[in-house]
């Protein structure tokens, strides 16, 4: 059986996690925390990296720092996990879903400002596969209509943009380290990237249950109190530990899955037309998070999927679109035409992508597919 995935191990999580263990200090801003957040902010650049339990907990936080209220909107794809909406249903905001581009499956940025209303607070790029969103264009339309710009980068760890890393170009980035993704802290964990250093402060408040900790453990008051709202988005160090290993080995494994990728790539290139395969635009690393291909039609990619299955070969579909949902329904509306999201991402396919995957198990899936094409 060749699964979707498998999660990341390293080797030297186990190492980790007993020095955590011995160090007596297992709750969250320990040492592996503060490894953890610092090698994030070395290599990504960014004002302040803070370590949450996932990236849902992340953009949760981000949603409160940016004080989203009832009535507010918020822009961002349809196509995308439930909790990029969720975080900004939960403070009272309307989500207003726009189209994506069917190269990339992001958000399509042209589309971005006749969605913009008085109530328009903020913009949300998820960076799907990835693959960056157009940020140029996103970061113009934000400062002239002043709105924030709080990334998705749940799937773009490693990623760049014109040479700057998802997830430290906007405002405020949010990172998962869930065992699906790249970089795992041990099943479930995530990070907010601060780039805008005038928020930092207060995201230390609402990350250690609106007090002042914080602050207190700088030794920079001498007492710590209640100071706004707040929750607990820590993660314990037992994840830190975990995740410090794997950011040891960030760009190994980043080599391994591009190389991966790029096999996929240079093989269904042979048979299928660009449109039915990943789209990487110039400007742009990616991190090969994701490979995917589409199909003609939804049935057809049913009976892909049922095929690979008999083939023991496990490849998902991805995200059914949220304003198509009962809760996107509910708090959100599409703007404009539905032109690709739907469709898309009906013929929208995944293939099995994941470090430690053997050359031999690559070669299987491609064989399998190309049965199917022929
Ligand atoms: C995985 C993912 C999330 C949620 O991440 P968790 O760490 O599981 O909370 C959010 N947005 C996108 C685009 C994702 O892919």
């Amino acid at each position: 059986m060749i699964p979707f995935n498998i999660p990341p191990k390293t080797g030297a999580e186990l190492k980790y996690i007993e020095q955590a263990i011995n160090s007596d200090k297992l709750c969250g801003d320990g040492q592996f925390s503060k490894k953890c957040e610092a090698w994030i902010e070395e290599n990504f650049n960014t004002a302040k990296a803070l370590l949450t339990p996932s990236c849902t907990a992340a953009l949760e936080l981000a949603a409160i720092l940016i004080d989203i209220k009832e009535g507010d909107e918020v822009i961002m794809p349809s196509y995308t996990f439930v909790s990029t909406a969720n975080a900004f249903v939960l403070r009272g905001a309307k989500i207003i879903f726009i189209d994506v581009r069917p190269d990339t499956m992001n958000m399509d940025a042209s589309l971005i400002e006749a969605a913009i209303t008085p109530k328009t607070r903020a913009i949300v790029p998820v960076h799907y596969a990835g693959v960056a969103c157009e940020m140029d264009t996103i970061l113009t339309i934000a400062e002239k209509h002043e709105l924030w710009v709080i990334e998705d980068a749940a799937q773009g760890v490693m990623s760049t943009y014109k040479g700057k890393a998802l997830g430290a170009i906007g405002h405020i980035g949010c990172f998962s380290f869930h065992e699906t993704k790249n970089y795992s802290s041990g099943g479930e964990g995530g990070a907010i990237l601060i780039n805008d250093p005038k928020l930092v402060a207060r995201a230390e408040i609402i990350r250690e249950k609106g007090t002042n900790r914080s602050q207190f453990l700088h030794g920079i008051v001498d007492k710590y109190t209640w100071q706004d709202i707040g929750s607990s988005f820590l993660p314990s160090e037992l994840q830190a530990a975990y995740l410090y290993a794997q950011l040891e080995s960030a760009s190994e494994i980043n080599d391994f899955r591009l190389s991966l990728w790029n096999n996929y790539y240079t093989e269904f290139s042979k048979i299928l037309q660009p449109a039915q395969l990943p789209h990487i635009p110039n400007d742009l690393k990616h991190n090969a998070h994701m490979f995917y291909i589409k199909l003609g039609t939804s049935e057809e990619r049913a009976k892909f999927i049922s095929f690979m299955k008999t083939c023991d070969i496990i490849t998902p579909f991805h995200y059914i679109p949220l304003h198509s949902s009962p809760a996107g329904m509910q708090f959100g509306k599409f703007m404009g035409n539905d032109k690709y999201t739907s469709l898309e991402s009906s013929k929208l396919v995944r293939l099995p992508l994941y470090f430690g995957m053997t050359l031999a198990e690559q070669q299987k899936v491609v064989e399998s597919a190309m049965e199917f094409f022929s």
